[in-house]
C-alpha cells in the first residue's frame, strides 16, 4: 500500500500513511475543502480572534 500523500509505502504506525507529515497533510487537505465553503459564514472559529477591530 502507498502513501496517498507522496506515494512511498506506508509505514505500520502511521497507515495509510508514511509518515506523520503525511497524515497531517490530507487531513488538513481534507479539512480545507470541507471548511472554507465560499460565501459561507465558517463554523467552529470563535469570531472574537477574527474580529477586524483586534487585527488591527
Ligand atoms: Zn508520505
Amino acid at each position: 500500500m502507498k502513501c496517498p500523500t507522496c506515494s512511498k509505502v506506508c509505514t505500520e504506525d502511521f497507515k495509510p500513511f508514511c509518515s506523520k507529515r503525511c497524515s497531517d497533510i490530507d487531513l488538513n487537505r481534507w479539512a480545507n475543502e470541507s471548511y472554507v465553503v465560499p460565501g459561507e459564514p465558517i463554523d467552529g472559529f470563535d469570531d472574537e480572534l477574527f474580529d477586524p477591530h483586534t487585527l488591527e
